[in-house]
């Protein structure tokens, strides 16, 4: 399968290395065309606010808003997807979820956690940068994985958001599950 990378800001690199040892075709995206020509669309992290601002300047922001493509955020790209973030306003609306930006405090700015992620595996490597994390899931929602209280992936339907970066690590696995299952079934639906 070919899945883009949203390439405004971010690891892209890492996460097409990631597609390709799933054993798929991993593409940069730069324009809104190109989503006519992939299957599923990975979201980097990166920061937000500017992802946000470049989003709305190369018209990303519509163009994701009415698409179905399945989507994979992680970190910043999981903020990008949520229908509600904390004190600011929501931007995507794909996951039904509220997002509180900066949640693991200041000391432990960044930090690595082995994750039992429902569905993948019990010990996916889960590194956190300046990571979000999700307060609350509303309907339709499911809890993937949790770090103490704290929620860090959810998928609903196609959606598929995660608060660390799986792709600074070599463990792809959480990639791989986002084309092999959640691409795959959205394709073979929609056949
Ligand atoms: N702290 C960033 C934000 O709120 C996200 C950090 C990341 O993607 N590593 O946008």
């Amino acid at each position: 399968m070919k899945i883009g990378v949203l390439a405004l800001q971010g690891a892209v690199r890492e996460h097409i290395r990631h597609i390709e040892l799933s054993g798929h075709e991993g593409v940069a995206v730069k324009r809104v065309e190109q989503l006519n020509e992939i299957d599923g669309l990975i979201l980097p992290g990166g920061e937000s606010t500017t992802l946000r601002r470049l989003m709305n300047l190369y018209g990303f922001k519509e163009a994701l808003q009415q698409s179905t493509l399945p989507m994979f955020g992680t970190c910043a790209g999981l903020i990008v997807m949520a229908k509600h973030i904390a004190g600011e306003e929501g931007y995507l609306d794909k996951l039904n979820i509220t997002v509180e930006r900066n949640s693991f405090g200041r000391q432990v700015d960044s930090f690595e956690s082995e994750l039992d992620v429902k569905g993948i595996a019990k010990d996916i490597e889960g590194v956190f940068i300046r990571a979000p994390h999700i307060a609350e899931i509303h309907e339709g929602v499911e809890l993937l994985s949790t770090v103490g209280e704290k929620i860090v992936a959810v998928q609903e339907g196609q959606y598929l958001g995660v608060s660390f970066h799986p792709e600074l690590t070599d463990d792809y696995r959480v990639t791989q599950y986002f084309i092999d299952h959640i691409v795959k079934s959205a394709l073979t639906e929609t056949v």
